[in-house]
C-alpha cells in the first residue's frame, strides 16, 4: 500500500500553512532540504506535509517541480500541488488558447547554460539497463528539435554523483527506495535548483523504479520510460503541469502518447526559449540501435509511431502525436495501413518522407517515399512483424474495416467524401487517433492516486501477435 494520507484530503479546498521546519533529507536525498509543514484545514484539522524544497546548503533554492514549497501563512492545496493558473501573456502567443503553466518560481536556464546536459547517475535502470541512455538522448532531442525553440539539451557521461544542487543534472533510478519527501506513488519527479534570481542551475530527475516497471515500448504492465523522461524534462526546462489533457505536460501519462509533444507543449517551450529548433536526426545520427525515421529516432518494431502498422482505433498513432493518422499505403496485395505524423511541409518529415494530403479534406501527414521500407517496421515475412503483417517489405495493419470499427473522430464531411468512391483519393479518411480525456486510464507522473496494481491494469493495451 502507498501511505498517502495527505492526499485523501479534498483538493478543491485549501489549507493554511501554520508551521514549517526545514531539515536535511536522507538516503538518496541527503543533499536536499526537506520542508515539513503543518497544514490546517478550515475545520481545524491539522496534518503534516513533507516535501522536497527550501533554501539549500549551496546558497540556492530547491523545489519539487509541480509543487509549492509551503511557507507559514500561505494558503495551499492540501496536496501541495502548484495551482498557478495557465500563463496567458496577451498578444504574445500565436494561439489564443494555451494551457501550459510555468513552474513556480518561474525560471529558465540562462543562455550560457545551453545545451543543458543530462546524465544517468547512481543506479542503473533495473528494467532497461544501459538502454536508458538512448532513451534519455531521444527525450532531450524531443524538446530541442521543436521548430520555434532555442532550448537545447543533450546527454553526457554517466555520473556517480548523488542528487543535489551540484550542477550535475542526473537521472536517478530509485530501484531500492522511493525517497521520502518525493510524492509517494509518483512515477517520476524532478527537483530543480535555482539561484537567487530564479535562474535554473541544476535539475535532477528521479524515476520510481522501486514501485513501477519500465520498458522501451510501453508493453502490458509497464510504463514507457521515454514518455516519462520527456515529461520530466519538460519540468526540468521550466514547465509546470498543463491543464490540456492532450499535452505531454498534463499530469498523467498513458501508453506512448507522451513521447510526442503536442501544440500546448510546443507553445510552452517556445515561449520560455524562443528561437530556432535543432535539426532532426538527418544531420545528427540517432543513438545506437535506434534508426532515423521521418526525422525522429525510433527503435525497430516501434508501435504507434511513423510507419508503424495501425488500425483505425483511438490511440493507434499516439507516439507520433495526437494529430497523427492511420493512413493507407500500397495497393492491391501490398495495401495496408501505417501511422503518419501531422505536418505542414516536407521539412517536418525528414529525409525519405513527404508531407502529403491524406484525405480529401486536406489532412497532411508524413508519408514514406518508399512504402515504409525506410521505417522501423521492415520485414521479409510475417514473423518479422511484432504487429501487423508483412507486405512488400513493411509491416502494415489491415485495410478491411471491421464492422463498428469506425473512425470516431472523422468529421461528417470527411466520412461523406470518403464514402463517395468517385471522389475518393488513394488515401482515405482515417482517425485522428486522439485518446478520450480523463484520468481513469492514465497514470500519474506527479500525483498520488493509484496503487501499482491499479496501474498495471490501466496499462493493459490492446496487443496482437
Ligand atoms: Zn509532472
Amino acid at each position: 500500500m502507498v501511505p498517502a494520507p495527505l492526499f485523501l484530503a479534498p483538493i478543491d479546498d485549501t489549507v493554511t500553512v501554520v508551521a514549517v521546519e526545514v531539515s536535511q533529507g536522507s538516503g538518496p536525498l541527503a543533499d536536499e532540504p526537506i520542508t515539513i509543514a503543518t497544514l490546517r484545514a478550515r475545520d481545524g484539522a491539522e496534518h503534516i506535509a513533507r516535501i522536497v524544497g527550501g533554501p539549500n546548503a549551496h546558497g540556492g533554492f530547491t523545489r519539487l517541480a509541480g509543487y509549492v514549497v509551503p511557507v507559514v501563512g500561505m494558503r495551499v492545496r492540501a496536496d501541495l500541488l502548484d495551482t498557478t493558473p495557465a500563463w496567458k501573456p496577451a498578444g504574445v502567443l500565436p494561439t489564443p488558447r494555451t494551457s501550459f503553466a510555468l513552474n513556480t518560481p518561474a525560471g529558465t536556464w540562462p543562455d550560457t547554460a545551453l545545451p543543458v546536459t543530462f546524465v544517468l547517475a547512481g543506479s542503473t535502470s533495473r528494467d532497461v539497463g544501459d538502454e536508458a541512455l538512448a532513451e534519455l538522448d531521444v527525450a532531450t532531442r524531443t524538446w530541442s528539435n521543436v521548430d520555434c525553440t532555442g532550448f537545447r539539451a543533450g546527454v553526457g557521461a554517466k555520473s556517480t554523483a548523488p542528487a543535489g544542487d551540484d550542477g550535475i543534472n542526473g537521472v536517478y533510478f530509485q530501484n531500492q527506495e522511493w525517497p521520502a519527501g518525493l510524492v509517494a506513488g509518483a512515477i517520476g519527479q524532478t527537483v530543480v535548483h535555482v539561484d537567487a534570481s530564479g535562474r535554473y542551475r541544476d535539475a535532477d530527475i528521479h524515476i520510481n523504479s522501486k514501485n513501477f516497471r519500465f520498458s522501451l515500448d510501453g508493453q502490458d504492465g509497464t510504463i514507457d520510460l521515454r514518455s516519462v523522461l520527456v515529461h520530466e524534462l519538460g519540468h526540468a526546462l521550466g514547465l509546470g503541469h498543463s491543464t490540456d489533457p492532450r499535452a505531454t505536460m498534463f499530469a498523467t501519462v498513458q501508453g506512448l502518447r507522451s513521447r510526442s509533444l503536442e501544440k500546448d507543449d510546443i507553445v510552452g517551450v517556445c515561449t520560455l526559449y524562443p528561437g530556432e529548433g535543432e535539426p532532426g536526426c538527418d544531420s545528427s545520427p540517432c543513438p545506437s540501435p535506434l534508426l532515423c525515421v521521418a526525422g525522429r529516432c525510433q527503435r525497430r518494431g516501434d508501435a504507434t509511431d511513423v510507419c508503424s502498422p495501425c488500425e483505425r482505433v483511438p490511440g493507434a498513432c499516439d507516439a507520433a502525436g495526437d494529430d497523427a493518422r492511420c493512413i493507407d499505403i500500397g495497393e492491391g496485395a501490398t495495401a495496408g495501413r501505417v501511422c503518419g505524423r501531422a505536418c505542414e511541409n516536407d521539412t517536418d518529415c525528414g529525409m525519405g518522407f513527404h508531407c502529403r494530403d491524406t484525405t480529401t479534406s486536406g489532412d497532411r501527414q508524413c508519408v514514406s517515399e518508399v512504402r515504409c521500407a525506410n521505417g522501423a517496421n521492415v520485414c521479409t515475412t510475417d514473423t518479422d512483424c511484432r504487429l501487423g503483417t508483412c507486405r512488400a517489405g513493411a509491416c502494415v495493419g489491415p485495410t478491411t474495416e471491421d464492422a463498428g470499427n469506425v473512425d470516431p473522430a472523422a468529421t461528417p464531411t470527411e466520412a461523406g467524401v470518403a464514402a463517395d468512391a468517385s471522389d475518393t483519393p488513394v488515401h482515405e479518411a482515417g482517425c485522428t487517433c486522439s485518446m478520450p480525456s480523463g484520468g481513469s486510464h492514465a497514470a500519474p507522473l506527479g500525483l498520488v492516486t493509484l496503487t501499482f496494481a491499479t496501474l498495471a491494469r490501466a496499462w493493459k493495451r490492446r496487443s496482437r501477435r
